[in-house]
């Protein structure tokens, strides 16, 4: 497995593989080489460094760029150099700049010659190579080789008809999900006796009516008092090929004590057992497993998996820090975005959040939950964070 990945994904590093010489100074990360190949299907920038490195990373338009934050890190020689190190010919970056742009991050823009799929994400050490930030870019039209399952992929994660310039040929799609319905009421009101399912399908509502006056496309996962397995959800907003899903809980405890608000993406390890899962009971299965298309393999099987979950967790994350950002307006709220193993998030292509509103268990946060205008207020932070998020998000995958 090990090997095939590495086979897979490097499968460009024999052509114009530049490696620059390591740096001097010592701090807290060190950039120490970086590495650019390319070939016709993608390029792929590799930043070593001597720790984890932590990023974030946006597209922009109108000229098509690519930045990438990297967190507690200086700009060094070996990275300040890096425009040096592209290739002229490079297909898709036309340049590369670089810059401190606070005290412990360094911004990495990416001027584009076209529209790209990028994909980031961290390598582990491995021999002699340190920690690497991994940025690839696809490009998001490309044309079929038969017999290469990772190329028959990314075309099939491409909007049809899709081209450099052309805009996607509708609008996004957001699944919402209240949660709970019909005979399981979720958690229930110390005081009020209010039930969760009402609440969160009271939010819902108010949240797709704001969506839709902005011009997006709203599917409720229920908008009834209905019941609905949790299993049966991520299923739902696969099919109806949404481009995120927002699941909308009411926490509650044993103590009174909790209160507040947090969201919620899939753990790596939920991921995993998501994936296993979908794995073993699709042995060499060809076609698609859970929206993701397979080739007849089964380890291509598993590096394909790992490659979309890896970009809907950090698409998901995304989505979470923005309505986290605007939930904090309203309500204490958990600082960072929060991992579980909910089940209703295993999606491995729909990047997900579930928002626990605030606690039901507190008598401060039932009051807010029983009084419309927080309600109205939870609403407008979901769908403004949502837009924030379709705002800069690349929607190429369908
Ligand atoms: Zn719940």
């Amino acid at each position: 497995m090990a090997k095939l990945s590495r086979r897979v994904l490097l499968g460009a590093s024999a052509g114009g593989l530049l490696v620059m010489a390591l740096g001097s100074r010592a701090a807290g990360n060190r950039f120490v080489a970086v590495r650019i190949a390319s070939d016709r299907s993608y390029t792929r920038v590799s930043v070593e460094a001597d720790g984890k490195l932590r990023y974030k990373y946006f597209m922009l338009e109108n000229p098509y760029r690519l930045v990438v934050d990297v967190e507690d890190a200086d700009l060094n020689p070996v990275l300040g150099n890096m425009a040096g190190k592209l290739p002229a010919n490079d297909p898709y970056i036309a340049n590369i700049r670089t810059a401190q742009k606070d005290g412990n991050t360094v911004r990495i823009v990416f001027d584009l010659k076209r529209r790209v799929l990028p994909k980031v994400f961290g390598l582990q050490p491995e021999g002699d190579v340190k920690h690497r930030l991994v940025v690839d870019l696809y490009p998001v039209a490309v044309a079929a080789k038969p017999g290469d399952p990772i190329r028959a992929f990314w075309d099939s994660r491409k909007p049809a008809a899709d081209a450099p310039a052309v805009k996607r040929d509708r609008r996004p799609l957001v699944m919402l999900d209240p949660g709970h319905g019909g005979k399981d009421p979720g958690a229930i009101g110390r005081n009020t006796r209010i039930r969760e399912k009402d609440i969160a399908l009271h939010i819902a509502r108010e949240t797709k009516k704001l969506l839709e006056a902005s011009g997006y496309q709203v599917l409720m996962i229920r908008n009834s008092d209905i019941f609905i397995p949790v299993p049966e959800r991520p299923v739902l907003a696969q099919k109806a090929k949404a481009d995120l899903f927002v699941s909308i809980h009411a926490d509650s405890v044993e103590s009174s004590e909790p209160r507040g608000g947090g969201v919620y993406v899939l753990s790596q390890k939920g991921a995993s057992s998501a994936a296993a899962a979908l794995l073993a009971a699709n042995e060499n299965a060809a076609g698609s497993i859970g929206g993701v298309n397979m080739g007849g393999n089964k380890d291509v099987n598993q590096v394909l998996m790992n490659m979309v979950q890896t970009q809907t967790i950090n698409d998901s994350k995304r989505l979470a820090r923005f309505v986290l950002n605007q939930m904090s307006k309203h309500n204490k709220m958990k600082n960072e975005v929060q991992y579980a193993g909910f089940g209703v998030l295993r999606a491995p292509d729909v990047p997900a959040i579930l928002i626990e509103t605030a606690f039901l268990s507190n008598p401060q946060d039932e009051a807010l939950l029983n009084s419309e205008a927080f309600r109205r207020k939870v609403a407008h932070a979901i769908a403004n964070g949502v837009k924030q998020y379709l705002g800069v998000a690349v929607l190429a995958r369908r």
